[in-house]
């Protein structure tokens, strides 16, 4: 057992600095070819959450010195016209990433909505031709922010992750399935966990490196962590806080951070942890985008 409490993954201040950096090569791109970035988000309905983060995206877009345009709709639209919009963005040159917001609503096929979009302009990495990019090496993938920022902030944290087992709790095509394939570029041991996994306590207690994705609220416990392992908490959850007063809530991971934190050598907190490297790994993937049309090397950020 650690003696001492683990090292905190300071995921938003990485996530500022990740930033600063896409912002200085936003400024050279501008300066040296007259490019500025541009990133569509496509919203359909009033969802709260999804609001929040097409707002946040926008404000942090524009901070990074790129263009951010919003498209809008009512959840009633028709699958056909957010498919034309797709194809004017897809057409539009001064739209270099398309985001769409999910979840859609139940009328519209997600999956021939994420196959619209140009997949060189695709900077969710969800397009079929990104997935298949990021499964055979293909250098010039999109790859699927989340996980993305969850490697950044593994390597940085350990420097080299070859031969390290890792274990992926979660194997949704967002989250789970991309994070065991970038792990597995990095020449990590990767085993991927579900709901059907027998004896998950000691899957995960046999990992030098745990991913827990599986939105369920602190569901990973002391006893499941490898003394001295690094944690990365993906899970947001949204769990009833009445010590902060009556009707309350609060953020929590998948992770019971403070059992955990005995026990780990590092750990990310939710919130403050993974949450901010995504919209951080959107901008990079918008600035390669654009780099990669307009086949210009894609600067290291
Ligand atoms: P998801 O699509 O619901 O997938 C959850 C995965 O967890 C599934 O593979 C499921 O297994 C597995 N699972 C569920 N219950 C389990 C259990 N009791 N034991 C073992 N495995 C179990 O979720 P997701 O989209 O990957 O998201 C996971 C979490 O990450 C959520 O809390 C979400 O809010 C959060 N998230 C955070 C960010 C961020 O920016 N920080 C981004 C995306 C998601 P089966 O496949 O067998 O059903």
């Amino acid at each position: 057992m650690n003696m001492s409490e683990a090292n905190i993954i300071d995921g938003k201040a990485f996530a500022q600095a990740l930033r600063t950096r896409i912002g200085a090569a936003v400024t050279n791109l501008k300066a040296e070819h007259g490019l500025t970035p541009g990133l569509a988000v496509v919203l359909v309905g009033e969802d709260p959450a999804s609001q929040v983060y097409v707002r946040n995206k926008g404000v942090q877009t524009l901070e990074a010195g790129m263009n951010s345009f919003e498209h809008k709709f009512d959840d009633d639209i028709s699958e056909a016209v957010l498919l034309k919009r797709i194809a004017d963005l897809n057409a539009d040159d001064t739209v270099n990433g398309i985001l769409v917001q999910l979840p859609l609503p139940g009328h519209i096929n997600e999956a021939a909505v994420l196959s619209a979009i140009n997949p060189d302009k695709d900077v969710d990495g969800f397009h079929l031709i990104n997935v298949g990019k990021l499964a055979t090496g293909d250098d010039s993938a999109m790859v699927p922010c989340t996980p993305w920022g969850c490697l950044m902030m593994l390597k940085d944290q350990l420097g080299d992750l070859k031969g390290k087992k890792a274990l992926v709790l979660g194997r949704s095509n967002i989250v789970g399935k991309p994070m065991a394939q970038l792990l597995l570029s990095q020449h990590c041991t990767v085993t991927i966990a579900h709901s059907r996994t027998e004896n998950l306590a000691a899957e995960c207690a046999a990992a030098d490196i745990l991913i827990a994705a599986v939105g369920r609220p602190k569901m990973v416990k002391g006893d499941w962590i490898k003394p001295g392992a690094t944690v990365i908490d993906v899970g947001i959850n949204r769990i009833d806080a009445p010590e902060k007063g009556e009707g309350k809530t609060r953020l929590v991971g998948d992770v019971d951070f403070e059992e955990a934190i005995k026990v780990a050598g590092a750990i990310t907190p939710v919130p403050g942890g993974v949450g901010p490297m995504t919209i951080a790994c959107l901008l990079r993937n918008t600035l390669a985008a654009a780099c990669l049309q307009h086949g210009i090397e894609v600067p290291e950020v």
